[in-house]
């Protein structure tokens, strides 16, 4: 991921901070002096972001990284607290190793076969969903969800922990139910259990919540 102006701290933090309406809401509103306007603004926002500046930073012996400790604050700092609220799911993307490179060791699943299970978890969700308003789990707003679709007894223990502790704000904790709703509908679960929630957990703080990683697997 070494390269210049396409992560997302390359932006001005105004820029960046200004998705985060559209993000909420689905729409724009531009005011200027003869009008104000609100277009539709429904995206899906994908960020790319280097560990620091030089982009050679890692967390192992060999890091090649020569950037100042406090150069490598800046920069993260530049995805500001509230936007990072709004995204749901965090992967740390590891250099590839010469083997990957060359095509020894195992593979992993085909498009094709991913893309079913996708299309699968979708037609559930929609299936859920017939009648109201919406289409997808990320649709629903928070309360909606909540009340109508809760997930088992006791699955969200763990993230009200985190919400009570303050590592997880009131947004995360319904933008972590969505994911372990969509988490469910692609294992096929009926409704999110306790690993599902874990696993949503992960996925959004890249910490291990104690579970197995298995997306799809039916657990
Ligand atoms: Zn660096």
């Amino acid at each position: 991921m070494v390269g210049k102006d396409d992560e997302a701290p390359e932006f001005s933090g105004h820029a960046l901070d200004a998705l985060r309406q559209p993000l909420e809401s689905g729409h724009v509103v531009i005011a200027r002096a003869a009008g104000v306007v609100r277009l539709p603004a429904k995206f899906l926002m994908m960020l790319a972001a280097n560990p620091c500046p030089c982009g050679r930073r890692s967390s192992g012996p060999h890091s090649a990284c020569e950037c100042p400790a406090a150069a490598v604050r800046r920069y993260q700092a530049r995805l500001s607290g509230p936007l990072l609220d709004r995204v749901d799911l965090r992967v740390e993307v590891r250099p590839v190793t010469r083997a990957e490179l060359v095509g020894t060791g195992t593979r992993g699943e085909t498009s094709a076969t991913v893309a079913a299970r996708v299309l699968a978890a979708r037609e559930r969700a929609a299936a859920r969903l017939a009648h109201t308003p919406w289409r997808t789990n990320s649709d629903v707003p928070g309360h909606e969800m909540r009340t109508h679709w809760p997930p088992a007894t006791g699955a969200m223990h763990r993230a009200e922990a985190q919400l009570e502790s303050g590592t997880l704000t009131a947004r995360g904790l319904d933008r972590v139910l969505r994911v372990a709703w969509t988490v469910a509908d692609l294992a096929g679960h009926d409704r999110p259990t306790e690993q599902d929630v874990a696993l949503a957990l992960h996925l959004r703080t890249g910490i291990p919540q104690g579970v197995p990683m298995a997306i799809g697997a039916d657990a």
